[in-house]
């Protein structure tokens, strides 16, 4: 049995980058990965830039009535320069005019007759964004590997980019096995449950940048899983399995990737859920073994295999980040051998509350999970407003 921090660092170590890059139109790069470092084009702002609404004037002027030289709307060049005793009427975005220091706002100002205004607040700042402050041209504004965000297609926008360079994504085959499963149309007899393992992989294999292929359910014998596998691993980069590598009499999972030369370099993991996950390589392909009870394998998924597919895209960041959060009751268990994943959600106060479960086949209880709750190996009990490790998920 390997720690889970054991698990990740193997997993990581043999998730060789597919060094493959795809060019795509701007909206659909959202949840890539960016393939390259990406400069600017541009100054920003290309010009002093009004932030406000109001009038641009010389400082020292402010005490007096200053009368309107041209009204500057944005997207166009200031004509007349502010001299002494004047002023321009100018939007939010537009250029400031030549010899202005500031821009009051329009809110405290009071217009006299005449064409004229008068400056009614008290001056703190100027109201002026100036030229290049925020990003100069060849400027770096995204490193390769940054996960795309909406906000990143702002900047990407912003510097002229319309086809983004991003990796390629992995493809990740979903095998099912269990003879007791039928799909989600099919109505269960009294031995059968429905598959929702299979389904809840492929939503993750999405969520994580993969492509996934869907191989369906296979049967609990030893050819059908030698067929599948040796398919799968012909058409993926990485060959998910779900069920099947325990030690009932029909898990022939470990012993059919033997078969098939697959490398396994871990088989159990002392976490809980999810102590039955294999993980193996051959070549550059990765086997993951996860659990048959469908919140093991979330977890298991969640914790090592979006982290692979990730990694193959050479994204910053394959592993989610770990906040410490006060629990918002007293934790108990009798044995402490494992590291437990425990289901939670952060409460009105802010501490992560436990979720009521009753183990790994519960899937109904994490209808409103948020994070798990990490308590380490040894600990029997976290006292109420102890401070854990959460994740979410
Ligand atoms: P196994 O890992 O094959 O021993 O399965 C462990 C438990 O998970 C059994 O109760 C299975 O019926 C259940 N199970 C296995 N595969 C799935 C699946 N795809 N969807 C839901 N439950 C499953
Ligand atoms: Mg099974």
């Amino acid at each position: 049995m390997v720690t889970l921090n054991y698990a990740l660092a193997k997993v990581l170590e043999y998730s060789a980058p597919l060094g493959v890059v795809e060019v795509v139109p701007l909206w659909d790069s959202v949840g890539r990965v960016l393939a390259s470092d990406i400069t600017s084009d541009i100054n920003m702002p290309p010009f002093n830039k009004s932030a406000v609404d109001g009038y641009a004037c010389k400082i020292a002027d402010l005490n007096q009535p200053l009368s309107v030289a041209e009204v500057i709307a944005a997207g166009q060049m200031p004509k007349i320069e502010i001299k002494q005793g004047t002023c321009s009427k100018i939007m939010t975005g537009a250029p400031v005019p030549l010899g202005a220091e500031c821009v009051i706002m329009v809110e405290e100002v009071e217009e006299l007759q005449s064409n004229q205004i008068k400056f009614t607040g008290t001056y703190s700042k100027t109201n002026i964004a100036l030229f290049a402050e925020d990003v100069k041209v060849g400027d770096v504004v995204l490193k390769k590997g940054v996960s795309i965000e909406p906000q990143h297609i702002a900047i990407l926008a912003a510097v002229g980019v319309s086809n983004v360079e991003v990796s390629a994504k992995p493809k990740v085959a979903i095998l099912v096995t269990g003879d007791e499963l039928v799909e989600p149309n099919v109505s269960p007899t009294q031995s059968q449950i429905r598959n929702s393992n299979g389904h809840q992989l492929y939503a993750q294999i999405v969520r994580a940048g993969g492509t996934p292929i869907y191989g369906g359910i296979i049967d609990d014998t030893q050819s059908s899983t030698y067929k599948a596998i040796q398919n799968a691993l012909n058409e993926s980069n990485i060959v998910v399995l779900t069920g099947g590598v325990s030690m009932g009499d029909f898990d022939f999972v470990p012993k059919v990737l033997s078969d098939l030369g697959v490398e396994i370099l871990f088989q159990t993991i002392a976490v809980q859920p999810g102590k039955p996950t294999l993980f193996g390589v051959k070549g550059n392909k990765l086997v993951f073994g996860l659990p048959g009870n469908p919140v093991s394998s979330l977890f298991q998924f969640d914790f090592l295999v979006r982290s692979a597919i990730i990694a193959m895209m050479e994204g910053s960041n394959p592993v989610r980040p770990i906040v410490k959060v006060p629990i918002a009751q007293t934790y108990k268990r009798r044995n402490a051998d494992r590291l437990a994943l425990v289901p939670a959600t952060i409460n009105g106060d802010g501490e992560a509350l436990p979720i009521d479960y009753h183990g790994s086949a519960h899937i109904f209880a994490l209808a409103n999970a948020t994070c798990v709750i990490m308590v380490p190996i040894g600990a029997q009990k976290v006292e109420k407003g102890e401070l854990v490790d959460v994740r979410s998920i």
